[in-house]
């Protein structure tokens, strides 16, 4: 990420991240606003000025403040080719690419269906915003593609350059370790990621953003092609199988009391 450039996780909701990107003229861009009276308090307390909206999907607790932060139409909002994001917006989809005068930034726009069948990420900069399609350690549950679609775009993802700095939209991070720990319990990245998050939320401290290669390394989701995990799950025929596998009992995991 460049040096004037600064990344603030604004926690929204329950467990979301609001992202917010400015440079050092105090201009910011927001990133899937669920909810708009965290994202005034962090504006105010960091004195920027709101610049545009990217959001990455549809769901509310992503988009749900967007109208209020936007003035009446006056703030641009960027947002997938959804008719259930209402309000007016520029839409973008795959191969697309933002550009911002001020701040001078530019993403560009990957399509990443799945969780969402409209579901877009936002790449520049060594950043990349995924929504819920990549968590740290995890990923989004499948509600409107299949297994191979989420696969895909999960492989589109971690293909980004190893040092793109991870920005989702949730804080699971401690859960899917002990999740992942259930398939890949003898993985020492592993290990050392599930004592950091720790660490970090025992402070109250978020546990995004994480480099791409720390995900490589720890991701369940992004090691499906690993002598772990197809140790782990001798059934699941192919890839594809075994990615299915691994969400399916994700879906059912409950994580250990603490
Ligand atoms: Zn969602």
């Amino acid at each position: 990420m460049s040096d004037d450039l600064r990344i603030i996780a604004v926690p929204a909701l329950a467990d979301n991240y609001v992202w917010l990107l400015a440079d050092a003229s105090g201009r910011a861009i927001v990133v899937d606003p669920g909810e708009a009276a965290p994202v005034r308090a962090a504006l105010a307390r960091e004195r920027l000025d709101l610049a545009a909206v990217l959001l990455t999907h549809h769901h509310p607790d992503h988009i749900g403040g967007t109208e209020a932060l936007i003035q009446g139409g006056q703030t641009p909002v960027y947002a997938p080719n959804d008719d259930r994001i209402a309000f007016a917006a520029h839409r973008v989809a795959h191969g697309d690419r933002v550009e911002l005068d001020n701040p001078p930034l530019q993403f560009d726009v990957l399509g990443i269906p799945g969780h969402t069948r409209t579901h877009i990420a936002y790449h520049g900069h060594g950043i990349v915003f995924c929504g819920d399609t990549l968590f740290s350690v995890g990923c989004g549950r499948i509600f409107e593609g299949t297994p191979e679609q989420m696969l895909a775009s999960l492989d589109r993802l971690a293909a980004l350059p190893g040092d793109t700095l991870v920005c989702c939209g949730h804080e699971y991070t401690v859960t899917n370790c002990a999740f992942a720990a259930t398939v890949d319990a003898d993985n020492p990245s592993l290990t050392r990621r599930t004592a950091q998050a720790r660490a970090l939320r025992e402070r109250g401290a978020p546990t995004v953003p994480v480099s791409l290669a720390d995900e490589r390394a720890c991701n369940p989701f992004l090691r499906v092609d690993t002598d772990a995990i197809v140790t782990a799950l001798p059934d699941a025929p192919d890839r594809v199988g075994r990615f299915a596998e691994l969400r399916r009992r994700k879906d059912e995991f409950r994580a250990p009391a603490a």
